[in-house]
C-alpha cells in the first residue's frame, strides 16, 4: 500500500517534470493512460475490417495474389490523429508506441474474426541501410506487440530484403510494383511450411509491398497468407 502509493507520487512528480503527452493531440497523459488519451483512442477510425468478410483491404489483393484474410486497425485520414500516431512512429522513434498499438490490436483480434486461428507472425522487412537510418523496423515492433497478445510467434528472419528501393511517394501503383518485385526473399522455408502466416506491416497504400511479400513467400513455401497493418490509406 504504501510502496503503491510512494510509486504514485513518484511518477506523478516525473510527470510534473517530464509530462507524458499524448501522440494524437499533446495533452498530458494521466496515470492509467499509455501512448495515446482516452478522447484519442475513443476518436481514431476503427476500421472493423476483422470482423468484415471481403473488407475493401482485402478486395485490394483481388486477382493480385492469394491472401487469405486482410485487416487494418484504423483508416488513414491525410490530417488524422492516425496519421499523426503514424508519423509519430516512423519519424520521431516512438517504436514502443508500434508495440503498443499491436497490443491493443491483437486482443481485439483474439476476440473476435479469423485471425487467431493463425501460427506465425512476419513482418515485412525495411531495407538494412534505411532500417540503420531509422534505428528500427517499425512494422516489426508493431508485430512484437501483436505477438505479445495474440500469443504468436514472431519470426523476423524469414522474410528478407535483398535490394532497396527508392522511397514509393509519389509513384502510380505500376511503378511502385516495378519498384518492389523481386525485392524479397526468403530464408530459412521450413520454418513456415505448412502454416498460415500473418504478415504484417504498418500501413497499406496500394499493397505493392505486401503483394510482392506475399509472392515471394508463396513460391519459397506451401503457406496460406493473411495481411494485418496498423493503417488503411
Ligand atoms: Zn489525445
Amino acid at each position: 500500500m504504501i510502496t503503491d502509493t510512494l510509486l504514485n507520487t513518484g511518477t506523478d512528480l516525473l510527470n510534473l517534470f517530464y509530462p507524458r503527452l499524448c501522440t494524437g493531440c499533446g495533452t498530458t497523459l494521466v496515470r492509467q493512460e499509455d501512448h495515446i488519451c482516452t478522447g484519442c483512442m475513443y476518436n481514431l477510425p476503427k476500421t472493423g475490417f476483422h470482423l468484415d468478410r471481403h473488407n475493401p483491404m482485402e478486395q485490394l489483393f483481388w486477382g493480385r495474389v492469394r491472401i487469405e484474410y486482410a485487416a487494418a486497425y484504423y483508416y488513414f485520414e491525410k490530417s488524422g490523429k492516425c496519421r499523426r500516431i503514424l508519423h509519430s512512429i516512423k519519424y520521431k522513434g516512438k517504436k514502443e508506441l508500434a508495440r503498443y498499438i499491436g497490443m491493443l490490436y491483437g486482443n481485439e483480434l483474439l476476440r473476435a474474426g479469423p485471425f487467431s486461428s493463425a501460427g506465425i507472425l512476419l513482418p515485412v522487412p525495411l531495407h538494412s541501410k534505411r532500417e540503420k537510418k531509422r534505428g528500427f523496423n517499425q512494422s516489426e515492433w508493431f508485430a512484437a506487440g501483436l505477438s505479445e497478445s495474440m500469443n504468436k510467434h514472431l519470426a523476423a528472419d524469414v522474410l528478407v530484403r535483398v535490394s532497396g528501393t527508392n522511397t514509393q511517394t509519389n509513384k502510380s501503383r505500376i511503378k511502385r510494383w516495378e519498384n518492389v518485385e523481386n525485392c524479397f526473399a526468403v530464408k530459412n522455408p521450413e520454418k513456415i511450411e505448412n502454416t498460415h502466416i500473418l504478415l504484417v506491416d504498418d500501413v497499406v497504400t496500394t499493397g505493392a509491398t505486401l503483394e510482392a511479400c506475399a509472392i515471394a513467400l508463396l513460391e519459397a513455401a506451401c503457406v496460406k497468407i493473411s495481411i494485418l497493418t496498423i493503417a488503411y490509406a
